[in-house]
């Protein structure tokens, strides 16, 4: 009898010391899938995915609309050196350079000059992509005072200067697109971000950047998707002697040794006070403050018929001072900040190559939240009236479309937000605010027990699907590292 007892004994400590931590990993977007993939590889089999919707991805959201897939979040691969997505795809022939170059349009009802229109691209880059920004400063003030000198020097004739002086709001779209900021004036001047070498607008041959997903999940040791569980909104972390227990809304709740946090830095600001128990360190909090995310608005529009040719690369649009301040008067209906209305905030409309029938536009600018609250139809028609405005003349046939799609990103409570950027107020602390973001709570013993993970915690690639799962593969190495 006592013998039965000791190899009892000696089985349950065996069992003991070969027990694998258990691992919950919140949010099923490209850092999490990322991270469990890595520690699948590794041998850690306990790991479960806590994701808050119905659906994997996170901000990748691939979806069939016309004859293909597209993307309502993330839509290129951006640059191919040191890109961890353009190395993982690379030998799979999927991307392919989307190089549309649109055309300028002023709302005079003028095709603006292909030489202007290609000076003034060649402007835009060479003022943004500059790397000697002082550090006082908003990006805002500093890109307009440079852009303000730069078209003097370029154009000395009247007519040109005062469009070039009017494609400035452009420029600020243009910019606030890049960034996914309301404003350029909050964003700060010299960041941390590395754009990778090459091409920054790789698409996904109609495949949609869902691939990535697949890819991440091949490389598994097992299938990870049976270790998600979907419509799992977590509610509460709280770290109770060295374990964290992770409760979600609907009342079920998980022990585990490690989480890895994932979700948006929206969600985190909305959150974090009461989802962390304790509450966060104060650095961190400052962190989750001062750091960025507002919102960009994609809208997807299907016509029956293409009234577009095919050398049509798309179209931007310039409004002349006076019928900008005006243009809520011309259209009173929805949003608008002064007399501006919101229809003014489109950046631009693109054709998609593999996606004949298609038009992507872009809404930018601190009206996104109200321009996500309306209506499909009063959309498409703010849209269509702008195109009619300045396109008619050369496009005698403009249909309507019978079809649109959109996302609204800010105003989900999964995303609260598109991507991250560094604010004028995070840079004044100094240190990257991305590195605080991403430092692990520890246990009393030292261990790290909530980790975090997710784009806005990449010091150099925050804002793209490469640095979340860079930040993925970040985490799960320090659990693996942990456990050697
Ligand atoms: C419109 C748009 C365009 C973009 N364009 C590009 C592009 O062209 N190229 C590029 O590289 N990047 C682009 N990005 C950025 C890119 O999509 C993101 O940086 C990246 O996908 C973020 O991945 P993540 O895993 O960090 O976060 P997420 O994808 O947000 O994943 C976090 C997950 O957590 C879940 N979650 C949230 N709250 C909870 C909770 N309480 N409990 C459980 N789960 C929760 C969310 O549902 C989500 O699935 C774009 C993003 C958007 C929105």
């Amino acid at each position: 009898m006592r013998s039965i007892l000791a190899v009892l004994i000696a089985l349950t400590l065996s069992v003991e010391c070969r027990k694998e931590p258990r691992i919950v990993i919140i949010g099923a977007g490209a850092a999490g899938i990322a991270a469990a993939s890595t520690l699948s590889r590794n041998g850690f089999t306990n790991v479960t995915i806590l994701e808050a919707d119905g659906r994997v991805g996170g901000r990748i959201y691939s979806l069939r609309f016309g004859k293909s897939l597209i993307d309502l979040g993330a839509q290129w691969c951006h640059g191919e050196k040191n890109n961890v997505v353009y190395e993982m795809v690379r030998d799979l022939q999927v991307l392919k350079v989307d190089d549309t170059s649109p055309e300028l349009y002023h709302s005079t009802l003028k095709r603006v000059d292909s030489k202007f229109n290609a000076r003034l691209n060649r402007l835009f880059e060479d003022v943004y992509f500059a790397d000697n920004y002082g550090a006082e400063g908003s990006l805002g003030e500093v890109l307009t005072e440079r852009y303000e000198a730069e078209i003097r020097k370029i154009w000395k004739n009247k007519d040109e200067l005062t469009l070039a002086e009017e494609c400035l709001d452009l420029f600020e779209r243009y910019v606030e697109s890049e960034l996914g900021s309301f404003s350029w004036s909050t964003v700060a001047t010299s960041v941390d971000f590395e754009p990778c070498e090459g091409s920054q607008v790789l698409g996904w041959n109609g495949l949609g950047f869902k691939t990535i997903l697949g890819v991440l999940m091949r490389q598994a040791s097992g299938p990870i998707e049976r270790n998600i569980a979907l419509n799992k909104s977590v509610s509460g972390i709280s770290l109770e002697s060295g374990k964290v227990r992770v409760s979600c809304s609907d009342l079920s709740s998980y022990t585990a040794d490690h989480v890895i946090w994932t979700p948006s830095l929206g969600v985190l600001k909305h959150l974090h006070a009461n989802v962390f128990k304790p509450n966060l360190p104060k650095e961190k909090v400052r962190a989750i403050d001062t750091l960025g995310i507002d919102g960009i608005m994609k809208v997807f529009l299907h016509f029956p018929a293409r009234w577009w040719d095919d050398n049509f690369e798309g179209v931007a649009f310039v409004w002349r001072q006076a019928d900008l301040k005006n243009s809520s008067l011309e259209y009173p209906e929805g949003p608008k900040i002064g007399n501006r209305s919101w229809i003014t905030t489109i950046y631009c409309t693109i054709p998609l190559q593999e996606n004949p029938n298609v038009l992507l536009v872009w809404f930018i600018g601190p009206l996104v939240p109200e321009i996500e609250q309306l209506s499909d139809e009063t959309i498409a028609n703010g849209a269509m009236h702008v195109m009619r405005k300045f396109l008619s003349k050369d496009y005698p046939s403009i249909s309507h479309p019978d079809q649109i799609t959109r996302k609204n990103w800010y105003s989900d409570p999964n995303f609260r937000g598109t991507y991250s950027f560094e604010t004028v107020h995070s840079r004044k602390l100094g240190r990257s605010q991305a590195a605080v973001l991403a430092e692990p709570i520890r246990a009393a013993d030292g261990k790290p027990v909530i980790m975090f993970a997710g784009e806005a915690t990449s010091t150099n690639h925050y804002s793209t699907v490469h640095g979340a799962i860079e930040t993925g593969f970040r985490e799960a190495n320090r659990i693996i590292e942990l456990y050697k």
